[in-house]
């Protein structure tokens, strides 16, 4: 059997204790409390979707497993002037004194 894929967490309606929700093979979420033992099970879209939301789970969001990051571009680096290209600088300078 394919484990349950994890798609968000749920404060359980029975003892209040958060506990992962999961995806069923039918795509549906469900949530099975390890403490207090209850399942809470999605047979439908809307059942489905409302425990969903309730888990903060945007269902457009969802559709696209891993969503990037928005708002956050790869910082783009910038020269140091701290630290100067090769061939310039003292470790050219020790270079060229070593070689002579
Ligand atoms: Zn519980």
């Amino acid at each position: 059997m394919k484990p349950r894929r994890k798609i968000g967490e749920l404060a359980c309606p029975c003892c209040g204790r958060v506990q992962p929700l999961t995806e069923q093979a039918n795509g549906f979420a469900m949530l099975v409390c390890s403490w207090c033992s209850v399942k809470l099970q999605a047979y439908g879209q809307e059942s489905d979707a409302l425990l969903r939301k309730k888990a903060g789970i945007s269902t457009e969001q969802e559709k696209s497993a891993e969503p990037a990051p928005a708002g956050t571009p790869a910082p783009i680096r910038k020269p140091n002037p701290a630290n100067p290209p090769a061939g310039s600088g003292f470790l050219a300078e020790l270079a060229k004194a070593l070689a002579e």
